[in-house]
């Protein structure tokens, strides 16, 4: 639906000229306001209240939908995340997490602090439904009342937000971690207000790592510490989750070191590539085919991009520079995955460096020799692969920080497989 529409039915549904409505809400969408929240602060203005069809209707979890204008609900709150956002010029604290009941859990924006924590049984009332993802969000702003529910509303979930890093997915908020800081540097970025000065580094415990964002930075995130790191939220950044620590997060050295797991949570490549992206994942299969474009390459100088016959998609007609590398399709029966080895991988399954490729390539006339030559040391070899796992509309890339020959038995990997193959059945 257009503006122009969402005006007309606005300015019918309220009684008012449309062109108003309209300019208010170009307004308001032109700050970057959501047009939900946009045609709701409309709909206040002009006295419509709540919702667009009429008064909100008492729901369980599980039976709101999208369609859904507002509704009442009573649920136990899981988890409470603060974050300041940038809303028509002002910076706003909002509270933001997920709420359940016996039916199911759903998310929230909570657009004022109505005072609530995690665990608590609240009775919400005149809740906006908007559409986050296809799923339905609850939005509570101050046409909404919370009042403590009369009784504790028993859940399925766990309340509170504590998580391992394997558990973390995009879109999670109002999470606790306990953590070892593996890796830390300061950067200056330029951010809406000007340059300011992150953190950013890699997280581990048991079950994973991660990469972390310190938006203001926390003076106990040092290389090494083990910390308990309260209210942070998650997002998707090159593919991988990310932990991002705001000024509302709060950092606490534990007393214990906390363990962290020398190897990567070893998947099959299916499981890998469902998860949607993994930021250290170990993969074993075979090495089906290497890929066009690995090899002797040629990057462009500015962006580092491949590029074919002396041309860069972004900077046009570039003087390139060679480098090495490998895009190979591995396979372990349930899926498969390009693996991308860097210079430094592809030099070792090459047996020598960009010097020697050239030389090969200029005494043969042909690049391609040099992907031959790797073809020749690799295809139909298992390999262990351990790297980064990103998965966007073009397919799955594993950015490998290791690859080597795999000492499995093949047979014992196949019995595995078929293990896992069938348990998937059984769950079906
Ligand atoms: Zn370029």
């Amino acid at each position: 639906m257009q503006l122009d529409d969402h005006a007309e039915e606005l300015a019918s549904a309220l009684g008012v000229d449309k062109e108003e409505v309209k300019r208010d809400l170009e307004n308001l969408v032109q700050y970057s306001v959501p047009l939900d929240e946009a045609k709701q602060s409309i709909r206040r203005k002009h006295g419509g209240g709540g919702g667009g069809g009429g008064a909100p209707s008492t729901k369980d979890v599980a039976d709101i939908t999208p369609d859904d204008s507002s509704v009442n609900v009573t649920a136990t709150v899981l988890t409470v995340g603060t974050r300041t956002i940038r809303y028509q010029g002002d910076d706003i604290t909002i509270r933001e997490g997920e709420l359940a009941d016996a039916t199911g859990k759903v998310s929230y924006t909570s657009w004022q602090d109505f005072g609530f924590e995690a665990g608590d049984s609240v009775t919400i009332g005149n809740a906006n439904i908007r559409e986050w993802d296809g799923k339905p969000e609850l939005n509570l702003n101050d046409s909404s009342t919370v009042a403590m529910a009369s009784e504790e509303i028993a859940v399925d979930y766990p309340v509170g937000g504590d998580a391992d890093l394997l558990e973390l997915e995009p879109g999670d908020r109002g999470r606790n971690v306990e953590v070892r800081v593996l890796e830390v540097e300061e950067r200056t970025i330029d951010g809406r207000d000007g340059q300011t000065d992150i953190l950013s580094g890699v997280l581990g415990d048991e079950s994973a790592r991660l990469p972390f964002t310190d938006w203001n930075p926390h003076a106990e995130i040092e290389e090494g510490a083990s910390l308990r790191i309260e209210d942070v939220y998650i997002r998707e950044f090159r593919g991988v989750p990310s932990v991002n620590l705001s000024e509302f997060t709060t950092v606490t050295e534990l007393a214990s070191p906390v363990d962290v797991n020398d190897s990567a949570p070893r998947l099959g490549v299916r499981d890998a590539v469902d998860s949607g992206g993994m930021f250290d994942v170990e993969v074993v299969g075979s090495l089906l085919a290497v890929r066009d474009g690995s090899g002797l390459i040629e990057r462009c100088p500015e962006c580092a991009r491949v590029i074919q016959n002396g041309q860069c998609r972004s900077h046009g007609a570039v003087e390139g520079e060679d480098d090495l590398r490998v895009k190979g399709i591995l396979d372990d029966g349930s899926d498969t995955v390009t693996v991308v080895l860097d210079a430094d991988l592809t030099e070792a399954v090459y047996g020598g460096d960009v010097t020697d490729a050239k030389e090969a390539a200029r005494d043969a006339m042909d690049k391609e020799v040099v992907a031959d030559a790797i073809r020749e040391e690799i295809v139909g070899r298992e390999f262990r692969v351990r790297g980064s796992l990103s998965v966007d509309e073009y397919g799955a890339n594993l950015d490998a920080d290791t690859f080597d020959e795999s000492d499995d038995d093949p047979a014992d990997r196949a019995r595995e497989l078929l293990a896992v193959v069938s348990t998937q059945e059984v769950e079906a």
